[in-house]
Order: C-alpha cells, then structure tokens, then sequence
C-alpha cells in the first residue's frame, strides 16, 4: 500500500514525501481510511508506530475538503503531556505545511494571557493538555461550539494522570456532533473501555500492537551487576560502544538520575539530566539539544521522558528496573521507533530481579542474559532466586516462631 492509495490532497502528499515517509505503518494504514469515511475510530496504538500522522492527515484531509470558515478550533487534539502536545503540534506543522490551516497549542507551563491571544486569532486547529484548555474554557477564552473533529491521544495515560473528569468536562462543551478517535497505548485496563464507550459513536476498533508485546525492532538484553561500581562499568562500556550513537538511560527517582548524570560526566560522557522538577522551557531546551546530536546521553526519569519522540536513539539503558510492565514498555518504545533498530539494556542487581521477573510476566518471556568480557557478573539469575527464597523461608519461620511465642503468652 501506499500514501497514493488514499484520497489525499496532492498539498498532503507532497508533504508526507517531504518528511520521506516512503510507505503508511500499519496503523496509517488501517487509521485513514476509517476516518476518511467519517467513522469513529478507537484505536490501540503503541508509541513510535506512526499513530500522529494517521490523525493529523485524515484531519487535515477533513479541513480540505470542508473549506468552511471559522474563528474558533475545528479540529481538538488532547495530549496528557505538553511534551506529547508539543510533538503532535510538530507533525500538524509539518503535514499541514502546504495547506495554511492556522494550529495554535495550549500546555500548561507557559503564560495564560499568552495563549488567550494565540486564541483570538483564528484558529482551525487546537492541541491542547486538558488542565490548561479547561483553565482557559472557564475564562470563557475558548469556544469548543464549532469543533467538528476530537481526538484524544495516549487515552490511557490520560486516565493514568487523573484526567479523566477533566476530559470528560471538555467533551460536554463540545454540543455539536463530532467525528472522535481515541488513541490509547492498550485497550483493556485503565477504565479505557468505558471511557470510550462515552466518548464514541459505534467505533471501529483497530488493534496494532498488541498491549504487551514489545516491538520486533527492540533487542532486549539483560546485564547482570554484582554491585553500583559494576553496573557503571557495564553502562559506560555500554555508552561507549561504537554502535551508541545517542541514549537515554532511565532512573525511578530524580535523586539517581542526577548522581548517574553526575558519575556519566566524571567519566567525560556528554550527558544531560531530565527530571520533572525544571521548568518546561529547560526541559524542551535539553531536548532540543539531545534531538539535534549535542547531548549524546539523556539521564531520565518516567515523567520527564513521557512524549519523547525522535528517530535516532539508539539505546534505551534501564539502570533502574521500572515497576510495572507497561512502564517497561514505554521506555523501551523510545527506541527501534519507524522501522529502525533500537537496543534496550537493563542493568539488573540482586535486588532488581524481582522487577525483572514481574516485567518478564507482563512480556510473557524471558529476557537473554549477556555478558561484557572482562564484566562478567558473579553471580546468575537462578543463584540470585535461590538466595532470595530461602532469605524468604527464613523470614517466615521466624515470623511463625514469633506468632507462637506471642500465642503462648496469651494463654
Ligand atoms: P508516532 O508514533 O506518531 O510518534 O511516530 C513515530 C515516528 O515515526 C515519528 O518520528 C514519525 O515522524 C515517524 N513516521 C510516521 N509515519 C511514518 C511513515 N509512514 N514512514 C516513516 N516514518 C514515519
């Protein structure tokens, strides 16, 4: 298949050639017909598949082929980052470039009054965080009255963050029908199911990843580490293989991603640290550097990454083991994005193993372990759950022990 196989503007094909996109993705493929026809679309996506532009293009189609004018959004996009917001802003620029559809973006971070005058201006169509656009709707600065088009991104993170009520506030205040799809990373959990069933109209469904499998362009490996010495050797060794061009290592807390910064630049590595804490206007200037090759190494935490999306990462370096599955996946999903392969490495002590085999369940596999000559760890996995269950056995009969004891007494 290809872009020429849907009833594109030539406007929008000559831009899908500009960005060199050769071919639709999977979920192109399936997305654009769908909303061409006018149908709602529920959609379970995976970031890095190529989902922004299997909206913005049939939006912009939309636009084209409805040339009626009005001062007020036409199109709502919600994001629940303003990093994501920002990335889908980006691909509306770009796809829309021939096509002179006035786009404003509205994300918390930045002036209000600001973003109240972008609004005066016309506008076809709007990318917005819910909190902000919400903020903005009670000032009575926005009328949602005119938009023809919703699409809700990354739905389930959205619900994750507690945005629930806030999206569903914004949905009310749009009165006329509207053409929705709803994009979400899976399609079970997080209330995802009900949450669409409001929002759409007799969707069609469409599944492209499925939720908890990792993307075939992901080499995962485990390296296993003896201590935090070990596991500095093993990442360094890692960041300076040939083959890193550029990477983001994750840590759980902002803490250790500033002292994993800190031991990366003592060892002469160009590296930034991304954490929630800076303020937006840091956080996008260290991602622009990172994206533009002058920062090879981005040390992140999970909501400072959320919305990262660019071609070129290489490496995806877990130094702490996530909790869950799904935040296993999405920070892998940084790299092997659009058809290019990515390496996801995670550095496993003792003590991380029981995250490991928590997200090897989500994965429903098991992950290979390697070994750097001359790194090699001393112990293995099955060493490590030995140890673990007998410290549980012993834990247990002593709490047995105790609770007789306790028994007795109160006889
Ligand atoms: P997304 O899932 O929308 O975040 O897209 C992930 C990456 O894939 C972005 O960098 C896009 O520019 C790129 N991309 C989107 N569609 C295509 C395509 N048809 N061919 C190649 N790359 C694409």
């Amino acid at each position: 298949m290809t872009f020429e196989d849907f009833d594109l503007d030539p406007a929008l094909l000559e831009a899908i050639k500009h960005q060199k996109y050769h071919k639709p993705t999977p979920i192109q493929e399936a997305a654009i017909p769908i909303f061409m026809e006018g149908q709602d679309l529920l959609a379970g996506a995976a970031t890095g598949t190529g989902k922004t532009a299997s909206f913005v293009l049939p939006a912009l189609q939309h636009l084209l082929d409805n040339p009626e004018r009005s001062s007020q959004p036409r199109i709502l996009i919600l994001a629940p980052t303003r990093e994501l917001a920002f990335q889908i802003h980006k691909v509306v620029k770009q796809l829309g470039h021939n096509c002179n559809f006035p786009s404003v973006i509205i994300t918390g971070g930045f002036k209000m009054s600001q973003q109240v005058d972008y609004l005066r201006d016309p506008c076809d169509i709007l990318v917005a965080t819910p909190g902000r656009l919400a903020k903005i709707m009670e000032e009575d600065e926005v009328d949602l009255a005119d938009v023809e088009m919703l699409i809700i991104d990354e739905a389930d993170r959205m619900l994750d963050m507690g945005q629930g009520p806030t999206v569903r506030s914004l949905i009310e205040a749009i009165p006329s029908d509207f053409q929705a799809g709803l994009f979400s990373a899976t399609l079970s959990g997080s209330g995802i199911e009900k949450f669409a069933a409001e929002v759409l109209e007799d969707p069609e469904v469409v599944q492209i990843d499925a939720p908890n499998q990792k993307s075939i362009q992901i080499q995962q490996a485990v390296y296993l580490a003896n201590d935090k010495a070990h596991k500095h050797n093993l990442m360094t060794n890692i960041l300076n293989d040939a083959s890193c061009q550029s990477a983001i290592v994750f840590c759980n807390k902002k803490e250790k991603a500033i002292e994993v910064t800190e031991y990366l630049q003592s060892q002469n590595l160009s590296a930034q640290v991304l954490h929630g804490d800076f303020i937006q206007a840091v956080r996008m200037e260290k991602m622009q550097k990172f994206k533009t090759g002058k920062i090879k190494i981005l040390v992140a935490t999970d909501v400072a990454a959320r919305g990262l999306d660019m071609l070129n990462i290489t490496h995806v370096i877990n130094y702490d083991m996530p909790f869950r599955g799904d935040m296993y996946i999405h920070r892998i999903g940084r790299t092997g994005r659009a058809q290019q392969v990515g390496i996801a490495i995670n550095l496993v002590e003792r003590h991380d193993i029981k995250n490991l085999e928590r997200i090897e369940y989500h994965l429903k596999q098991k992950l290979p372990v390697e070994k750097i000559a001359g790194l090699e760890p001393s112990f293995t996995i099955k060493d490590a759950m030995k140890k673990l269950a007998t410290k549980k056995k012993a834990k247990k009969s002593v709490k047995k022990k105790k609770a007789k004891k306790a028994f007795k007494k109160k006889r």
